[in-house]
């Protein structure tokens, strides 16, 4: 008999991208053949996020898409939309069955016990309370790319005014560092290149099991990845700038394996603004974590994660956080218009910011950031450097990262796929990407 079919589409961040190659993973034990979502499946599972904008519209339209592939196909909504939003989904024509956080990872199991439900009628929910989601499930994306992302940390105890993914992840939790070593290392024996380390709130690795003690921290896994034969390059993906210490800024300053590569979120360059935003430091401290690695690595490559438009920030504050970031030594910005999000605290303080304004803003930010980061490659230009070259090809071209995460085109060639070269920098051409020479000499790679 021929195997069920199952196909996926994510919505969201790298976290998410992570999951849903776990779960497909599940379901390949089960049984299921994977298919690209452009396939007739048996079963599609759609995993949703919280943050994208107008989530309710691009998940209809996501299970519309799902329909038309295959009208007999089974429908499941999964992810942090799903948590937050459960009945909503569970209404929208064609969804099937929607779950939660805590149940996501047993969807397996669970759609063996689902029929469809009559025509008409919302799909079967399966959501338990927020609460319930105390367990660390492991994950990793895996198949498409050089690059992998391991989550090692899951869920949030902060509670910035914004943000809503604590309501939709749940508390921090995580891995053990043995188990991320050995999960690591089995990674190393597949012919992964680069592991990039993921998390919610990745500097706060360390919380484990139902009492959730913290026998461990981020230090800790850091060093103990650093000694893993076999992973020729780290990334950390982003860490709250107050859980950046300085032992880890040095270490990965010492370090063969980490790359000289930060993603910091700042949010706001305004004192007042990171008040209301609830985040645990204020600008001098990322100022200091910024003028540390630029110290220690001045090749280093920092990204900034920025929000504009939070309520009640005035013009004079905007160009405050402009400023701060035009005189800083940063070398990219992502920049993301404020957006209201239910049940948090943001939507409720004074002095709402237009939209008009919110996206003004954007635009101004994004222009620095372009032009931050033309400055960051040009610096970079004649260098002779490592490239790790990835699967994807546009337009006949392929990319490829340098350590401080310069990205270098190339014309495809299948044989770089997964390749340390090393090359030359030559050029940032217009569409600010970094253009190279060959030197014909490969380097050592695990
Ligand atoms: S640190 Fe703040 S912004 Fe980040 S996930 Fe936690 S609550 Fe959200």
């Amino acid at each position: 008999m021929e195997n069920k079919k199952v196909a996926f589409y994510t919505l969201g961040c790298k976290l998410n991208f992570s999951e849903t190659s776990a779960i497909g993973r599940q379901f390949e034990e089960h049984g299921f053949e994977k298919v690209s979502f452009e396939d007739a499946a048996d079963i599609y599972v759609i995993n949703t996020c919280s943050v994208t904008d107008h989530a309710d519209r691009k998940c209809r339209k996501v299970v519309k898409e799902a329909l038309k592939h295959n009208p007999e196909a089974f429908v499941t909504v999964v992810g942090c939309y799903a948590q937050l939003k459960p009945q909503e989904i569970a209404e929208i024509p064609g969804v099937h069955a929607v779950l939660g956080a805590a149940e996501k990872f047993q969807l397996v199991e669970t759609l063996a016990g689902f029929r469809k439900p009559d025509a008409g009628a919302p799909g079967h929910v399966h959501a338990s309370p927020i609460s319930a989601a105390t367990e660390f499930h492991a994950a990793h994306s895996f198949g498409d790319r050089t690059r992998t992302f391991l989550k090692v940390q899951d869920g949030c105890d902060y509670s910035c005014s914004f943000c809503t993914i604590p309501l939709a992840r749940g508390n921090s939790r995580s891995d053990s560092v043995q188990s991320v070593v050995e999960r690591v290392q089995k990674l190393a024996e597949t012919g992964v290149k680069e592991i990039v380390l993921t998390g919610v709130n990745l500097g706060d690795f360390g919380l484990q099991g139902p009492e959730r003690e913290r026998k461990e921290n981020f230090y800790d896994l850091v060093q103990a990845l650093d000694e893993v034969e076999g992973i020729g390059r780290f990334r950390i993906s982003s860490c709250e700038p107050n859980l950046l210490s300085d032992e880890i800024i040095r270490f990965v300053a010492r370090s063969k394996r980490f790359m000289p590569h930060f993603h910091i979120p700042l949010q706001s360059g305004s004192n007042k603004i990171l008040g209301l935003m609830r985040r645990r430091y204020r600008r001098e401290l990322y100022v200091e974590r910024v003028q540390l690695i630029k110290e220690l690595m001045p090749h280093a490559c920092i990204g900034v994660d920025v929000i504009v438009g939070f309520p009640g920030e005035t013009e004079g504050e905007f160009l405050e956080t402009y400023q701060f970031l035009n005189e800083l030594d940063v070398s990219y910005l992502h920049v993301f218009p404020y957006s209201e999000r239910e049940n948090t605290l943001a939507p409720t303080l004074p002095g709402r910011v237009q939209d008009r304004h919110r996206h003004e803003r954007t635009t101004q930010l994004r222009t620095l950031s372009e032009k931050k980061k033309r400055h960051f490659y040009e610096q970079h230009v004649g260098a002779e450097t490592a490239v790790l070259f990835e699967d994807d090809v546009t337009n006949g071209q392929m990319e490829g990262f340098t350590p401080n995460y310069i990205r270098v085109v190339a014309k495809y060639d299948p044989l770089l796929v997964g390749e340390l070269k090393r090359l030359r920098l030559t050029a940032v051409n217009p569409q600010n990407l970094m253009e190279a020479e060959e030197l014909g000499i490969e380097v050592f790679q695990h």
